[in-house]
């Protein structure tokens, strides 16, 4: 079988893990926009400050360096001779062994930081010798310091942000699919008790949605269902009541037939008669009682039954077919051995399995019944030294019309109506049966009441 994952916990991961690709997808591209508009701005500034610095230059005009050297707007300007030597403005050591370029602005790293360099010349005018290096250089390593503790705030808040889009998403998927689990509820209460009158239960204030006339749906289905199971077990309760009268008549005039048979052939043939009106009775009978308990008319008196007495009455009346196989049919019972039940329905129980004892029993086997009180339930058992019963089979005894062996199961006029009457009858006093074989060792049947 394969292994399962919920849908909830399907969706979760998938929406989690989008949710984290996107947040990083985002966060680089953001960043790596802002990073470079930002250096843009700064080397905008840098070149700025030196141009304005250089057109004062060209213009000679006094006082300049004192300019470069008070006024805020160029802090970040210096000025250095032709020959690279500084004169005065912004000084770093390092930056001073930086060879010019003229015109080209550039990163470099000056005391293991990024800096933004531009250098402009001027020239020496014609008749002077010299001239003047100027050089801007603006650190971008406050970018960087806002990049590295954005990125932290970040690592700190993904897995924050994952946490509550995971526990959000699953609280809501967990609400959404509440019904599914009423559903799967309810479906599973309707087999387990076998009650197809339970329906799934809808809030009045329930959203319409998909599920919501999914099980609208179901309930209408299971409505169809109900009535077409009503109506099969009245038809079958109907046909059996209806099918009574006729077979009481063929049984009588056919014992009557017997009775008044010229020779054997004549007895043999009015003798099938009775034996198949029996038969065909008895499986009336049978369908009669089980579309009574399906239906929930079956009468019913529960009253203290002693079960050593129940059990001598259950072996007596199966004596005479027990002794046709040379079959020991015992009871063993202790007196005062009790339990809550319908004496005619548990003893029509008990018989039917004393009967399959012997039926399916080998030729001078043993059929026991005992029965023993533990605490407050009763365990009956009905033990045979049979057939037994293949394990392929063993689940499917209990079914209606279920008969492993068609042909030997004819011998006897078999229905496969037996154990499913039995169970009924068990169910229908809250107890249990169940069953181990071992086949061509034999059978225990095992009926479990309250006493
Ligand atoms: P049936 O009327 O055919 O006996 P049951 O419902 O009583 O129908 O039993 C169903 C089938 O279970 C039988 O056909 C038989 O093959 C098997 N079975 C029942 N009881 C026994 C038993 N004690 N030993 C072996 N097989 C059994």
């Amino acid at each position: 079988m394969k292994k399962f994952t919920s849908i909830k916990t399907r969706i979760t991961i998938w929406y989690t893990t989008l949710m984290f690709v996107l947040i990083v997808v985002v966060l680089a591209l953001v960043g790596g926009l802002s990073y470079q508009l930002s250096t843009d701005s700064i080397e905008k500034n840098v070149i700025l400050g030196v141009t304005q610095v250089s057109e004062k230059l060209s213009k000679r005009q006094p006082g300049v360096f004192e300019i470069v050297e008070n006024e805020e707007e160029f802090k970040n300007v210096s000025i250095y001779d032709a020959d690279g030597k500084y004169i005065v403005g912004k000084y770093i050591y390092d930056a001073t062994n930086i060879p010019f370029k003229e015109g080209v602005p550039r990163k470099e790293s000056i005391d293991g930081k990024e800096y933004i360099v531009y250098d402009a010349r001027m020239p020496s005018p014609p008749d002077k010798h010299g001239g003047f290096w100027i050089r801007g250089l603006e650190s971008v390593n406050s970018t960087i310091l806002l990049g590295k503790s954005a990125i932290i705030i970040v690592l700190i808040l993904i897995p924050l942000i994952l946490l509550v889009t995971a526990l959000g998403g699953y609280y809501i998927t967990k609400k959404a699919f509440r019904p599914v689990n009423t559903i799967i509820q309810t479906a599973n209460d309707i087999s387990a008790q076998r009650d197809i009158s339970r329906r799934i239960e809808i809030a009045p204030d329930a959203r319409e949605d998909e599920l919501q006339h999914l099980s609208v749906t179901l309930n209408r289905m299971l409505d169809k269902i109900e009535n077409l199971i009503k109506q099969e077990k009245q038809f079958t309760s109907d046909a059996s009541h209806e099918l009574r009268t006729p077979i009481s008549v063929i049984l009588a005039q056919g014992e009557y037939l017997v009775d008044i048979a010229k020779d054997e052939k004549e007895k043999e043939l009015a003798q099938s008669i009775v034996d198949k009106a029996n038969q065909v009775s008895q499986l009336v009978s049978r369908l009669l009682l089980l579309a009574r308990i399906d239906q929930n008319r079956q009468k019913f008196n529960k009253e203290k039954v002693d079960i050593s007495v129940l059990s001598d009455i259950a072996v007596d009346s199966m004596k005479d077919f027990a002794a046709k196989k040379n079959i020991s049919l015992v009871a063993n019972v202790k007196e005062d051995t009790f339990a809550e039940a319908d004496e005619s329905l548990l003893l029509s129980a008990i018989t039917n399995l004393i009967s399959n004892g012997i039926k399916y029993g080998k030729e001078s086997g043993e059929v026991l019944v005992s029965a023993s009180q533990i605490g407050d339930k009763t365990e009956i058992t009905v033990e045979d030294n049979g057939i037994g019963i293949d394990k392929d089979h063993i689940d499917k005894i209990w079914d209606r019309f279920y008969r492993i062996d068609d042909v030997r199961n004819d011998e006897y006029g078999s229905c496969g109506l037996g154990l499913s009457m039995v169970k009924s009858i068990i169910e229908l006093h809250g107890g249990t049966i169940s069953v181990e074989s071992r086949l061509g060792e034999g059978t225990v049947f095992k009926i479990v009441l309250n006493n």
